[in-house]
C-alpha cells in the first residue's frame, strides 16, 4: 500500500522524545510547542517526575495542547521510546568528543522533511544533566542550536520549540513553490514565461522604449526582476495582454 499525503507529512512522522525529564512544567511546555506547530507524537523516557501526564503544573503548561500531553507514552527505555523510528537526532547544547555529526536544526529539518520514508526522532535530555552520551552515541546525528557561546543551554520546552519551528517551516516547504503570500495559483510553466518575455520584447521596441539595434541591459534586467517573483500562469496571461494593448495601440 503507498503511504498516504498524511502518512508522508513530517508532521505525522516526526516524534519528539524526553528523556528523564524533571520538571512536569517542561513536559507541558512541550507539548505545547510540539502542537502550537503541527506536531503531536511525544515519548517521555523514565520521567523524574510522578505523573507527568497529569501533573497540574503539566497540565497548565500545555494549556490547550492537553491533547498532545494527554496522548504521549512512556517508555521504560530509549530504545522502546525509538521503536518505528529509523533516524535518531540527540538534541544537545554541548559537543562532545565521541559524537556523531554535528548538524543545525535548519540541516536536520531539511533532511527529515525532504525524505518520505524517513521516521525521524529527537531526543531531548534532562534539564540538568542533558543527554548521557549513552544515547547520543547510539544516534545518527547531533542537533546543536546555534546560541550565545557565554550561555548556551536553553530551556528544554524552548530547545523544543526552536526544533518544532524549524520543522515546521521546512514541511510546509515541502508542498510550496513560493512563500509568505496567502493566496497561491499555479506557477507558471517556464515556457509560458519565455513566450511572454518575447511578448514584452516585441511590445517595448513597438512603443519605442527598447532600441533593437542597442537593446543594452533592459530585457535581462526585467527577467532578474520578474524572476525575483514566482510568476503564476494568470500574471503572465495579464502580462501578455498588456504586451498585446501596446501593440495595438501602436497599429
Ligand atoms: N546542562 C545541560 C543542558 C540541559 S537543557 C547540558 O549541559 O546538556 C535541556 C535540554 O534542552 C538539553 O538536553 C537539550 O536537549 C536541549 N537544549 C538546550 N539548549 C540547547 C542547545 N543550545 N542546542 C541543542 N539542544 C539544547
Amino acid at each position: 500500500m503507498n503511504p498516504t499525503e498524511t502518512d508522508i507529512s513530517l508532521f505525522k512522522r516526526l516524534r519528539f522524545v524526553l528523556v528523564e525529564t524533571s520538571r512536569a512544567g517542561n513536559v507541558g511546555s512541550v507539548a505545547r510547542a510540539m502542537k502550537t506547530m503541527g506536531f503531536s507524537d511525544l515519548v517521555l523516557v523514565t520521567p523524574r517526575c510522578a505523573e507527568p501526564l497529569t501533573d497540574p503544573e503539566a497540565v497548565a503548561f500545555a494549556s490547550g495542547a492537553s491533547d498532545v500531553l494527554e496522548g504521549a507514552r512512556i517508555a521504560g527505555s530509549i530504545a522502546e521510546a525509538l521503536e518505528g523510528c529509523n533516524f535518531a537526532a540527540a538534541v544537545s547544547a554541548r559537543l562532545r568528543e565521541f559524537s556523531p555529526p554535528v548538524w543545525s536544526p535548519r540541516r536536520f529539518s531539511a533532511h527529515a522533511a525532504a525524505a518520505a520514508d524517513l521516521r525521524p526522532a529527537i531526543i531531548f535530555g534532562n534539564e540538568r544533566v542533558g543527554l548521557p552520551n549513552g544515547i547520543v552515541e547510539q544516534c545518527n546525528v547531533l542537533i546543536n542550536i546555534p546560541a550565545n557561546p557565554a550561555y548556551s543551554s536553553l530551556n528544554l520546552s524552548q530547545a523544543a520549540q526552536v526544533l518544532a519551528y524549524d520543522c515546521r517551516l521546512a514541511a510546509e516547504g515541502e508542498n510550496r513553490t513560493q512563500e509568505g503570500i496567502g493566496f497561491q495559483g499555479e506557477a507558471a510553466s517556464l515556457a509560458q514565461i519565455e513566450g511572454m518575455y518575447a511578448h514584452l520584447e516585441e511590445a517595448l521596441v513597438a512603443i519605442g522604449f527598447l532600441n533593437a539595434d542597442n537593446p543594452k541591459k533592459l530585457m535581462p534586467r526585467l527577467k532578474r526582476l520578474f524572476a525575483r517573483t514566482q510568476l503564476e500562469t494568470e500574471e503572465v496571461n495579464i502580462l501578455r495582454g498588456i504586451a498585446r494593448q501596446m501593440m495595438r495601440s501602436k497599429d
